[in-house]
């Protein structure tokens, strides 16, 4: 599924419109009828239904919706919110074949229409503004909208909740507070940011019978999704063996943290990887060797705890993961160069593997394989430079120009964790919930990935695969037995069986 900007979609529909014949005022129709077919699903018939109009497409949308519903048997009354010659184009052909149709609506006055018209009503139906929101809320919309947020009648917002912005990096004051969005063929980048998702509340996408090939661009932005899974990962193939299925190093734990190299060798091992080797100091080893069975192991030169260096590796593997309970030490910059350097295969950099990257980070261009990178947003708000809120103002732009800039995947992890390629392409992840914000999560997710890159599938598949079995786990076993406060980042290892049969 795309994710478009507010420009990719105007283009889009503008494309629709010059070359396809597709006229506005029938992409209007789709979009009211869609949405309406939509709405049944969350009314009934007993519900008292306002829809509030604006001015522009949005608003358009509204009357299409409107006598949609009038003419299913639903309770509908219309607020129109702008003047009647305010409304043109499209929008006003369509209020044109509402009257026609019979039906009336009122015109907003001043806040006593809405309280008036709103009085009785258990649903609201927000079709004020749309994509084309700029700046703050005007007159009157800066009054309507904090008096819908205060009712207590359900929200159902078309296309997005009138006032939040399209895209990222776009300051707003209010907006609605909906219950559920509705949205027209493409779900929008801010659906995907930490500051305005919640705005939405649950949304849904509806076709408008928009072509599929239209956003000309070299990039593409998408939401990875279970059919994605099913058509992206590997079958096994009934006579490979274990060589097949990926020759894997863990490089990573020190004495005093020996928790993250455990979770990350067994995450690795249970999402198919066929070999593990774990390379750690000796301490960890001991404790590592009862846990996970099925690895082996080199101890590493190591000083107070740490590891030091990594001088006996031969590195001829399939996948390296560095990083995962390292510690932090100037050594730690040098190792990961020497790792970089002499690998010849995938390289995954997480936790302080992260850290100790960020002077070499100029030189990961010149690699021949793949490196990827799986910060959290502290981790990549230091790589870059940049404060944490300033990133999760613009994680796209962020994680795109990093990417490209560096020659690097990255897996910018949170809520909605962001695979960029460094061709710029990018998925977000819906899958996963709260319950994976727990210390141990993301090395377990580190496994998960090194172990899908060493499958038969691009990087950028082995990545949202594995982003999306971690996240998918972590949907199943909170639906379950667990809530979302006593899941374990070990229960991840073993619930991923059960992601793997479903
Ligand atoms: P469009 O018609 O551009 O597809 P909308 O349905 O979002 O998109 O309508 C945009 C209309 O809303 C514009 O005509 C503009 O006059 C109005 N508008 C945009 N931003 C604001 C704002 N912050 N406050 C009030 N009205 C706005
Ligand atoms: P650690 O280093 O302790 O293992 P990380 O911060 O590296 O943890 O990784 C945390 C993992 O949990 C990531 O996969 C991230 O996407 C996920 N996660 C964290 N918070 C949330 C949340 N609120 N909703 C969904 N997933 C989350
Ligand atoms: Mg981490």
């Amino acid at each position: 599924m795309h994710i478009v900007t507010a420009k990719e979609m105007y283009d889009t529909d503008r494309y629709a419109m010059e070359e396809m014949g597709l006229q506005g005022h029938m992409l209007m129709e789709n979009a009211g009828r869609a949405v309406a077919t939509e709405i049944e699903k969350h009314v009934s018939l007993k519900d008292q239904i306002l829809i509030l109009v604006g001015k522009g497409n949005n608003g358009g949308d509204g009357f299409v919706i409107a006598r949609t519903l009038l003419q299913r048997g639903y309770s509908v009354e219309v607020l129109q919110i702008p003047n009647d010659e305010d409304i043109q184009g499209d929008a006003l052909t369509h209020r044109k074949i509402y009257e026609a149709f019979g039906y009336g609506y009122h015109t907003f006055e001043d806040l006593n229409s809405l309280i008036t018209f709103s009085s009785g009503k258990n649903v609201i139906i927000d079709a004020l503004l749309g994509i084309g929101v700029k700046g703050p809320l005007r007159s009157p919309y800066d009054e309507i909208v904090p008096y819908v947020n205060q009712l207590d009648a359900k929200v159902i917002s078309v296309d997005l909740p009138s006032g939040i912005p399209a895209d990222e990096g776009i300051s707003f004051e209010e907006a609605i507070q909906s219950n559920f969005t509705i949205v027209i063929q493409y779900p929008k980048v801010s659906a995907f940011l930490q500051h305005t998702a919640p705005f939405y509340g649950e949304w849904k996408a509806v076709d408008i019978g928009l072509p599929d090939h239209l956003l000309g661009k070299p990039e593409s932005c998408g939401v990875w999704t279970k059919e994605d899974v099913v058509a992206s990962l590997p079958e096994r193939e009934p006579f490979s063996h274990k060589g097949s299925h990926g020759k894997g190093l863990v490089i990573g734990g020190a004495l005093q943290m020996p928790g993250s190299v455990t979770m990350t060798s067994r995450a690795a091992l249970r999402a198919g990887a066929g070999l593990l080797t774990v390379a750690t100091v000796k301490d960890v080893i001991s404790i590592l060797a009862s846990s996970v069975t099925e690895a082996t192991f080199i101890a590493l030169e190591e000083q107070a705890g740490k590891i030091n260096s990594v001088d006996g590796i031969e590195f001829s593997y399939d996948g390296v993961a560095i990083g995962m309970g390292m510690g932090r030490h100037p050594e730690g910059e040098e190792l990961l160069r020497e790792v970089l350097k002499q690998a010849e295969s995938p390289v995954l950099i997480d936790a302080d593997g992260l850290y100790a990257l960020k002077a070499y980070l100029p030189h990961v261009t010149s690699r021949s394989s793949p490196t990827i990178l799986t910060p959290h947003p502290g981790e990549m708000a230091h790589l870059l430079g940049v404060e944490v809120p300033e990133l999760l103002e613009k994680p796209f732009q962020y994680s795109r120009q990093f990417a490209s800039r560096y020659g690097v995947y990255v897996v910018l992890k949170g809520a909605f964790t962001l695979v960029t390629t460094p061709k710029g392409n990018q998925w977000v992840h819906t899958t996963g919930n709260v319950g994976l914000a727990k210390g141990g999560s993301g090395d377990v997710l580190a496994g998960m990935l090194l172990a899908m890159t060493m499958q038969p599938q691009s990087i950028e598949e082995a990545l949202n695969n594995g982003v999306w079995l971690h996240g998918s786990t972590a949907d199943l076993l909170t639906e379950d037995t667990h809530s979302t406060y006593d899941l374990l980042a070990t229960d991840l290892i073993d619930g991923l069986s059960k992601t793997y049969r479903t």
